[in-house]
């Protein structure tokens, strides 16, 4: 493995205070990641430097042609003191899969989970202990070439920065307000909705801002040929609990395979329950809801772990979900994995680090 040089901040920035508003995104730490790529070299001079601005071109590649990647992953403080990543092996395959798909070269991944380890090591009395609160790490991938020109980059920067973060939603679990989205989609097959690329999170930022305006929390994706077929809510993936069986729509190439949503899965086949991976139609949702067998409806992310959807809206349909409560389900899985980030629960899976 390649040797990660690290050279520290001689001017550390003063740490956001014990309990002080943390909001996402917004604060970084000290230090960050950086290792080059170039064709005919591969990956080299991986180093952890301070945090700051980088040097690029305006004609860097990314900037026009949006040749990037990116992953959202998190470390948490333990209630013991350890600072625990939640299958960080997961985001790095993630990562390599949206390589593959945006002509990015493949980064090592069990190289990239130490430099990531290491990085938040080095930052780690950053990672902050409020209720809820994490370190969130953002580890993304650019083609800077200085050339205007459609093509794969040929010198590319894999970099990791991170942010503490407070708990997404301060009361912890809380149902959101959802609507159908029917004019825009966020994917289609055969495009890059599989992937965590800049472009996906840029064609729903017009749904976004319309739902908010209407004062939605979110948008429900539908599927982008038929408008029929649901895919994700917002920017999580989506569980429906209908009379006794679990449904989230399955992996068909325009929805991303979240890390959260697969730990979901498991934790409840583990349990025992019926979890089904397929196509579900927003008609199929509607008349469940209408017929009173809509338990639940739920998104999943590593942002908000768990969000419940307590209002549903399809046109002129408006379905009221478990009358806006918290369910079972959601509050079950809601508890659990938190309780296995924050190493309350004995994590039977082997899925911290
Ligand atoms: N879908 C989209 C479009 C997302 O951006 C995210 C957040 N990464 C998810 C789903 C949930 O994925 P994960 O559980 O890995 O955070």
């Amino acid at each position: 493995m390649q040797e990660i040089k690290v050279e520290l901040t001689k001017n550390p920035k003063e740490k956001p205070a014990p309990g002080a508003p943390l909001p996402f995104g917004t604060i970084f730490t000290d230090h960050m990641f950086i290792m080059d790529y170039d064709l005919g070299q591969g990956w080299h001079d991986p180093r952890i430097v301070p945090y700051g601005p980088i040097e690029m071109e305006p004609s860097a590649m990314c900037l026009h042609y949006g040749q990037s990647v990116f992953e959202g992953m998190k470390a948490y403080r333990a209630v013991d003191g350890r600072i625990l990543l939640f299958r960080p092996d997961k985001n790095m395959a993630r990562l390599n899969v949206s390589n593959d798909r945006l002509c990015i070269p493949q980064i090592d991944e069990k190289f990239a989970e130490k430099a990531i380890e290491k990085l938040v090591s080095i930052d780690r009395d950053w990672v902050p202990s409020g209720e809820g609160a994490s370190l969130y790490i953002r580890p993304f991938i650019i083609g800077v070439d200085p050339h205007v020109g459609v093509h794969p980059a040929h010198h590319l920067m894999f970099m990791v920065i991170c942010c503490p973060v407070g708990a997404y939603y301060p009361e912890g679990l809380n149902p959101v307000k959802i609507y159908v989205e029917k004019n825009y989609v966020r994917a289609v097959r055969g495009g890059m909705g599989y992937t965590k690329t800049a472009g996906n999170y840029a064609a729903s930022l017009k749904a976004q801002d319309e739902a908010e305006k209407q004062d939605y929390t979110q948008v429900l994706w539908l599927d982008g040929v038929e408008r029929k077929y649901i895919e994700e809510v917002g920017t999580m993936n989506v569980f429906f609990v209908i009379d006794d069986e679990v449904v989230t729509p399955e992996l068909q190439g325009s929805i991303l395979s979240g890390i959260t949503r697969m730990s979901c899965i498991d934790m409840m086949r583990h349990w025992g329950m019926k979890v089904t991976e397929r196509k579900i139609s927003i008609d199929e949702v509607a008349r469940a809801a209408q017929e009173g067998r809509l338990k639940e409806a739920f998104g999943s992310g590593t942002a908000a772990v768990i969000s419940p959807i307590g209002h549903l809206k399809w046109g002129d349909v408006v379905m009221e979900i478990n009358k806006g409560e918290i369910g079972p389900v959601s509050q079950k899985l809601y508890d659990t994995l938190t309780g296995i980030q924050w190493g309350k629960v004995k994590d039977e899976f082997g899925w911290t680090v």
